[in-house]
Protein backbone atom coordinates (compact mmCIF):
# COMPACT_ATOMS: atom_id res chain seq x y z
CA UNK A 1 0.00 0.00 0.00
CA UNK A 2 1.10 3.15 -0.62
CA UNK A 3 2.01 6.18 1.70
CA UNK A 4 -0.45 8.49 0.16
CA UNK A 5 -2.97 5.36 0.62
CA UNK A 6 -2.08 4.65 3.59
CA UNK A 7 -2.48 8.47 5.09
CA UNK A 8 -6.28 8.22 3.31
CA UNK A 9 -7.10 5.61 5.72
CA UNK A 10 -5.34 6.65 8.24
CA UNK A 11 -7.31 10.16 8.10
CA UNK A 12 -10.61 8.57 7.56
CA UNK A 13 -10.28 5.85 10.37
CA UNK A 14 -9.76 9.48 12.63
CA UNK A 15 -12.68 10.66 11.34
CA UNK A 16 -14.87 7.64 11.63
CA UNK A 17 -13.92 7.09 15.56
CA UNK A 18 -14.33 11.07 15.99
CA UNK A 19 -17.97 11.00 14.74
CA UNK A 20 -18.42 7.92 16.68
CA UNK A 21 -16.93 9.56 20.05
CA UNK A 22 -19.35 12.37 18.94
CA UNK A 23 -22.13 9.79 18.79
CA UNK A 24 -21.34 7.71 22.10
CA UNK A 25 -18.70 9.24 24.07
CA UNK A 26 -19.79 13.12 24.29
CA UNK A 27 -22.44 14.23 26.94
CA UNK A 28 -25.33 16.59 25.33
CA UNK A 29 -28.22 18.27 27.70
CA UNK A 30 -31.56 18.35 26.29
CA UNK A 31 -33.54 21.22 28.03
CA UNK A 32 -37.02 21.60 28.04
CA UNK A 33 -39.53 23.64 29.42
CA UNK A 34 -43.35 23.73 28.79
CA UNK A 35 -46.49 25.08 31.23
CA UNK A 36 -48.47 23.06 33.09
CA UNK A 37 -49.46 23.16 36.78
CA UNK A 38 -50.20 26.84 36.52
CA UNK A 39 -46.30 27.47 36.32
CA UNK A 40 -43.04 26.59 34.10
CA UNK A 41 -41.99 22.55 33.92
CA UNK A 42 -38.72 22.47 32.96
CA UNK A 43 -36.93 18.88 32.13
CA UNK A 44 -33.15 18.58 31.93
CA UNK A 45 -31.60 15.07 30.44
CA UNK A 46 -28.11 14.09 30.53
CA UNK A 47 -27.32 11.93 27.32
CA UNK A 48 -25.37 11.15 23.80
CA UNK A 49 -26.39 12.15 20.80
CA UNK A 50 -26.65 8.59 20.15
CA UNK A 51 -29.99 8.37 22.19
CA UNK A 52 -31.03 12.42 21.39
CA UNK A 53 -34.09 10.82 19.51
CA UNK A 54 -35.40 8.51 22.48
CA UNK A 55 -34.45 11.55 24.60
CA UNK A 56 -37.38 14.03 22.91
CA UNK A 57 -39.39 10.87 23.47
CA UNK A 58 -38.81 10.01 27.02
CA UNK A 59 -39.28 14.10 27.72
CA UNK A 60 -42.35 14.01 25.96
CA UNK A 61 -43.86 11.39 27.95
CA UNK A 62 -42.61 12.99 31.45
CA UNK A 63 -44.49 15.56 30.21
CA UNK A 64 -47.39 13.90 29.72
CA UNK A 65 -47.81 12.28 32.74
CA UNK A 66 -47.45 15.78 34.10
CA UNK A 67 -50.24 16.60 32.62
CA UNK A 68 -52.19 13.89 33.31
CA UNK A 69 -51.82 14.44 37.34
CA UNK A 70 -52.59 18.34 37.12
CA UNK A 71 -55.93 17.51 35.20
CA UNK A 72 -56.79 14.22 37.45
CA UNK A 73 -55.39 16.59 40.69
CA UNK A 74 -56.74 20.22 39.96
CA UNK A 75 -59.08 21.30 42.22
CA UNK A 76 -61.30 23.45 39.12
CA UNK A 77 -61.25 20.15 36.60
CA UNK A 78 -64.76 18.91 36.69
CA UNK A 79 -63.26 15.16 35.17
CA UNK A 80 -60.62 14.99 37.80
CA UNK A 81 -60.97 12.33 40.64
CA UNK A 82 -60.77 15.41 43.22
CA UNK A 83 -63.16 17.54 41.96
CA UNK A 84 -65.90 14.12 41.62
CA UNK A 85 -64.69 13.87 45.29
CA UNK A 86 -65.07 17.16 46.84
CA UNK A 87 -68.75 17.71 44.66
CA UNK A 88 -69.87 14.08 46.39
CA UNK A 89 -68.14 14.42 49.12
CA UNK A 90 -67.22 10.66 49.68
CA UNK A 91 -65.29 8.30 46.83
CA UNK A 92 -65.94 4.74 47.51
CA UNK A 93 -63.50 2.14 47.72
CA UNK A 94 -63.75 1.47 43.78
CA UNK A 95 -63.25 4.87 42.80
CA UNK A 96 -60.72 5.64 44.82
CA UNK A 97 -57.20 5.23 42.90
CA UNK A 98 -53.80 3.91 44.62
CA UNK A 99 -52.39 7.56 43.65
CA UNK A 100 -55.24 9.27 45.17
CA UNK A 101 -54.80 7.26 48.79
CA UNK A 102 -50.90 7.81 48.17
CA UNK A 103 -51.52 11.39 48.09
CA UNK A 104 -54.25 12.16 50.80
CA UNK A 105 -52.35 9.81 53.46
CA UNK A 106 -49.13 11.77 52.56
CA UNK A 107 -51.58 14.93 53.43
CA UNK A 108 -52.58 13.57 56.55
CA UNK A 109 -48.84 12.70 57.77
CA UNK A 110 -47.81 15.92 57.20
CA UNK A 111 -50.45 17.37 58.81
CA UNK A 112 -49.68 15.21 61.91
CA UNK A 113 -46.46 15.90 62.11
CA UNK A 114 -46.78 19.89 61.65
CA UNK A 115 -49.24 20.18 64.14
CA UNK A 116 -52.10 21.05 61.58
CA UNK A 117 -49.63 23.42 59.64
CA UNK A 118 -49.84 21.73 56.69
CA UNK A 119 -53.93 21.18 55.84
CA UNK A 120 -55.29 20.07 52.75
CA UNK A 121 -59.00 21.79 53.12
CA UNK A 122 -57.35 25.46 53.71
CA UNK A 123 -59.09 26.34 50.23
CA UNK A 124 -62.01 28.00 51.25
CA UNK A 125 -60.00 30.57 53.44
CA UNK A 126 -57.64 31.12 50.13
CA UNK A 127 -60.41 31.55 48.40
CA UNK A 128 -61.35 34.37 50.96
CA UNK A 129 -58.15 36.25 50.74
CA UNK A 130 -57.99 35.78 47.31
CA UNK A 131 -61.45 37.15 46.67
CA UNK A 132 -60.32 40.46 49.03
CA UNK A 133 -61.11 40.12 52.24
CA UNK A 134 -58.07 41.72 53.29
CA UNK A 135 -59.85 45.39 51.58
CA UNK A 136 -62.22 44.64 54.93
CA UNK A 137 -61.85 46.32 58.51
CA UNK A 138 -59.89 44.28 60.91
CA UNK A 139 -62.79 43.21 63.15
CA UNK A 140 -64.66 41.61 59.96
CA UNK A 141 -62.05 39.50 58.96
CA UNK A 142 -61.77 38.50 62.24
CA UNK A 143 -65.20 37.35 62.48
CA UNK A 144 -65.49 36.00 58.56
CA UNK A 145 -61.93 34.16 59.34
CA UNK A 146 -63.18 32.79 62.48
CA UNK A 147 -66.44 31.45 61.19
CA UNK A 148 -64.81 29.65 57.84
CA UNK A 149 -62.18 27.89 60.44
CA UNK A 150 -64.79 26.27 62.18
CA UNK A 151 -65.82 24.32 59.29
CA UNK A 152 -62.80 23.14 58.02
CA UNK A 153 -60.02 20.82 59.26
CA UNK A 154 -57.93 17.61 57.76
CA UNK A 155 -59.73 15.65 60.64
CA UNK A 156 -62.49 15.92 58.60
CA UNK A 157 -61.08 13.46 55.81
CA UNK A 158 -61.99 10.10 56.58
CA UNK A 159 -60.49 7.79 54.53
CA UNK A 160 -60.59 3.81 55.43
CA UNK A 161 -61.22 0.24 53.93
CA UNK A 162 -64.95 1.70 52.46
CA UNK A 163 -63.07 4.50 50.57
CA UNK A 164 -62.76 8.53 51.04
CA UNK A 165 -65.34 10.35 53.35
CA UNK A 166 -65.10 14.12 53.56
CA UNK A 167 -67.31 15.69 56.40
CA UNK A 168 -68.10 19.43 54.97
CA UNK A 169 -64.59 20.00 53.56
CA UNK A 170 -62.91 20.53 50.02
CA UNK A 171 -59.67 18.80 49.40
CA UNK A 172 -56.78 21.43 47.44
CA UNK A 173 -53.34 19.42 46.49
CA UNK A 174 -51.81 22.54 45.54
CA UNK A 175 -49.30 22.41 48.28
CA UNK A 176 -47.97 18.96 47.99
CA UNK A 177 -49.14 17.86 43.92
CA UNK A 178 -46.02 19.76 41.91
CA UNK A 179 -43.33 17.48 44.13
CA UNK A 180 -45.06 14.42 43.48
CA UNK A 181 -45.85 15.15 39.29
CA UNK A 182 -41.87 15.58 39.45
CA UNK A 183 -41.47 12.44 41.31
CA UNK A 184 -43.66 10.78 38.66
CA UNK A 185 -41.79 12.14 36.05
CA UNK A 186 -38.28 11.47 36.77
CA UNK A 187 -39.17 7.75 37.40
CA UNK A 188 -40.85 8.03 33.58
CA UNK A 189 -37.21 9.20 32.68
CA UNK A 190 -35.60 7.13 34.24
CA UNK A 191 -37.71 4.05 33.42
CA UNK A 192 -37.17 5.39 29.21
CA UNK A 193 -33.49 4.68 30.39
CA UNK A 194 -33.11 8.07 31.11
CA UNK A 195 -31.04 8.19 35.03
CA UNK A 196 -29.11 12.03 34.69
CA UNK A 197 -32.47 14.08 34.60
CA UNK A 198 -33.85 16.95 36.68
CA UNK A 199 -37.29 17.57 36.97
CA UNK A 200 -38.31 20.99 38.00
CA UNK A 201 -41.97 22.33 38.62
CA UNK A 202 -42.51 26.14 39.17
CA UNK A 203 -39.43 25.45 42.06
CA UNK A 204 -40.36 21.82 43.57
CA UNK A 205 -36.99 19.58 41.85
CA UNK A 206 -36.12 16.49 41.60
CA UNK A 207 -33.26 14.85 40.49
CA UNK A 208 -31.73 11.64 39.29
CA UNK A 209 -28.36 10.53 38.92
CA UNK A 210 -25.32 12.72 38.53
CA UNK A 211 -25.02 15.73 40.60
CA UNK A 212 -27.06 18.75 40.15
CA UNK A 213 -26.18 22.34 40.78
CA UNK A 214 -29.52 23.81 42.80
CA UNK A 215 -29.13 28.03 42.74
CA UNK A 216 -31.35 29.33 45.38
CA UNK A 217 -32.42 32.71 44.29
CA UNK A 218 -32.40 35.65 46.15
CA UNK A 219 -35.81 36.35 47.04
CA UNK A 220 -35.28 40.21 47.63
CA UNK A 221 -33.22 40.09 44.06
CA UNK A 222 -34.14 37.11 41.82
CA UNK A 223 -30.91 38.15 39.92
CA UNK A 224 -28.92 37.40 42.92
CA UNK A 225 -28.41 34.07 44.99
CA UNK A 226 -28.43 32.88 48.48
CA UNK A 227 -26.29 30.24 47.98
CA UNK A 228 -26.29 26.69 45.86
CA UNK A 229 -26.72 22.32 46.58
CA UNK A 230 -25.22 19.93 44.84
CA UNK A 231 -27.90 17.21 45.04
CA UNK A 232 -27.85 13.83 43.19
CA UNK A 233 -31.06 11.41 43.40
CA UNK A 234 -33.09 14.00 46.02
CA UNK A 235 -35.45 16.52 45.96
CA UNK A 236 -35.94 20.24 46.57
CA UNK A 237 -38.72 22.19 47.12
CA UNK A 238 -38.91 25.78 47.74
CA UNK A 239 -42.25 27.57 49.07
CA UNK A 240 -41.92 31.57 48.86
CA UNK A 241 -44.20 34.28 49.45
CA UNK A 242 -42.93 36.36 46.83
CA UNK A 243 -44.31 35.19 44.16
CA UNK A 244 -48.05 34.64 44.38
CA UNK A 245 -49.56 38.21 46.15
CA UNK A 246 -53.59 39.45 46.50
CA UNK A 247 -52.67 42.71 47.68
CA UNK A 248 -50.89 45.63 46.31
CA UNK A 249 -48.49 45.77 49.83
CA UNK A 250 -47.57 42.57 48.84
CA UNK A 251 -48.88 40.60 52.56
CA UNK A 252 -51.26 38.28 51.34
CA UNK A 253 -50.12 35.55 49.57
CA UNK A 254 -50.86 31.84 49.27
CA UNK A 255 -49.93 29.51 52.19
CA UNK A 256 -52.39 29.91 54.99
CA UNK A 257 -51.77 29.30 58.72
CA UNK A 258 -54.65 26.95 59.35
CA UNK A 259 -54.23 27.77 62.80
CA UNK A 260 -55.10 31.35 62.46
CA UNK A 261 -56.47 31.36 59.10
CA UNK A 262 -54.22 34.24 58.03
CA UNK A 263 -51.44 34.24 55.48
CA UNK A 264 -48.03 32.88 57.06
CA UNK A 265 -45.81 35.77 57.87
CA UNK A 266 -42.93 34.39 59.79
CA UNK A 267 -40.69 33.31 56.53
CA UNK A 268 -40.21 34.86 53.10
CA UNK A 269 -38.55 31.66 51.83
CA UNK A 270 -38.64 27.87 53.06
CA UNK A 271 -36.27 25.18 50.84
CA UNK A 272 -36.46 21.72 51.88
CA UNK A 273 -34.11 19.03 50.66
CA UNK A 274 -35.85 15.07 51.14
CA UNK A 275 -35.49 12.14 49.14
CA UNK A 276 -38.57 12.69 47.34
CA UNK A 277 -40.56 15.61 45.71
CA UNK A 278 -43.79 14.80 47.38
CA UNK A 279 -42.22 15.03 50.83
CA UNK A 280 -39.83 17.92 50.08
CA UNK A 281 -43.28 20.03 48.61
CA UNK A 282 -45.51 19.02 51.53
CA UNK A 283 -42.50 20.01 54.35
CA UNK A 284 -42.33 23.38 52.47
CA UNK A 285 -45.21 24.65 52.56
CA UNK A 286 -45.67 22.84 56.33
CA UNK A 287 -42.41 25.12 57.55
CA UNK A 288 -43.44 28.14 55.66
CA UNK A 289 -46.63 28.36 58.17
CA UNK A 290 -45.09 26.62 61.35
CA UNK A 291 -41.49 30.05 60.89
CA UNK A 292 -38.42 29.31 61.47
CA UNK A 293 -38.18 27.95 64.89
CA UNK A 294 -40.48 25.34 65.01
CA UNK A 295 -40.26 24.13 61.54
CA UNK A 296 -36.22 23.85 62.23
CA UNK A 297 -37.08 21.15 65.02
CA UNK A 298 -39.75 19.35 63.06
CA UNK A 299 -36.80 19.27 60.01
CA UNK A 300 -34.22 18.00 62.59
CA UNK A 301 -36.81 15.60 63.79
CA UNK A 302 -37.41 13.81 60.64
CA UNK A 303 -34.73 11.55 58.88
CA UNK A 304 -32.87 12.71 55.41
CA UNK A 305 -34.70 16.34 55.80
CA UNK A 306 -32.77 19.10 55.47
CA UNK A 307 -34.09 22.93 55.28
CA UNK A 308 -32.82 26.39 54.49
CA UNK A 309 -35.57 28.98 56.14
CA UNK A 310 -35.17 32.40 55.08
CA UNK A 311 -37.67 34.61 57.62
CA UNK A 312 -39.15 38.18 57.60
CA UNK A 313 -36.30 40.01 58.61
CA UNK A 314 -33.62 38.22 56.82
CA UNK A 315 -32.35 35.78 59.14
CA UNK A 316 -31.52 32.28 57.17
CA UNK A 317 -31.54 29.30 59.66
CA UNK A 318 -29.63 26.12 58.60
CA UNK A 319 -30.89 22.28 59.32
CA UNK A 320 -28.12 20.44 61.22
CA UNK A 321 -27.06 18.26 58.03
CA UNK A 322 -27.76 20.87 55.28
CA UNK A 323 -24.13 20.98 54.70
CA UNK A 324 -23.97 17.79 53.41
CA UNK A 325 -25.66 19.81 50.55
CA UNK A 326 -24.68 23.59 50.31
CA UNK A 327 -21.77 24.72 48.14
CA UNK A 328 -19.97 27.34 50.41
CA UNK A 329 -17.55 28.59 47.77
CA UNK A 330 -21.04 29.81 46.66
CA UNK A 331 -22.44 31.81 49.83
CA UNK A 332 -23.01 35.32 49.07
CA UNK A 333 -23.95 37.92 52.52
CA UNK A 334 -27.73 37.52 51.97
P1 LIG B 1 -46.54 25.60 47.86
O1 LIG B 1 -46.27 26.53 46.74
O2 LIG B 1 -46.10 24.20 47.62
O3 LIG B 1 -46.10 26.10 49.19
O4 LIG B 1 -48.11 25.44 47.94
C1 LIG B 1 -48.97 26.51 48.03
C2 LIG B 1 -50.35 26.02 47.71
O5 LIG B 1 -50.74 25.08 48.71
C3 LIG B 1 -51.40 27.09 47.73
O6 LIG B 1 -51.56 27.65 46.45
C4 LIG B 1 -52.62 26.33 48.21
O7 LIG B 1 -53.23 25.67 47.12
C5 LIG B 1 -52.06 25.31 49.13
N1 LIG B 1 -51.94 25.73 50.53
C6 LIG B 1 -51.93 26.98 51.07
N2 LIG B 1 -51.78 26.94 52.40
C7 LIG B 1 -51.68 25.61 52.73
C8 LIG B 1 -51.52 24.90 53.95
N3 LIG B 1 -51.41 25.53 55.12
N4 LIG B 1 -51.49 23.55 53.89
C9 LIG B 1 -51.59 22.88 52.72
N5 LIG B 1 -51.74 23.49 51.54
C10 LIG B 1 -51.78 24.84 51.54
MG1 LIG C 1 -45.47 22.72 48.91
Amino acid sequence: MSHKNKSIIFIILIVFISVLSVMFVVPIKTVETRNYMDTFVTISVDSTLFNKKNVDKAIDKAFSEIERIENVLSFYNEDGIIYALNTNGYLTKEKVTPELEYLIKKSVYYSDVSGGAFDVTIHPILNLWKEGLWTEDSERQNRVIKDELSRIGYKKILIDDNGIFLDGVKIDLGGIAKGYAADRALKILKDEGFDKALVNIGGDMVAGDGVWKIVLSDPDDLDNYITSFNISNKAVATSGNYERYFDPSKKIHHIIDPRTGYPASECISVTIIADKGIDADALATSVFVLGPEEGLNLVNSLDNVDALIIDDDRNIYRSNNLSKFEDLQFHSNA
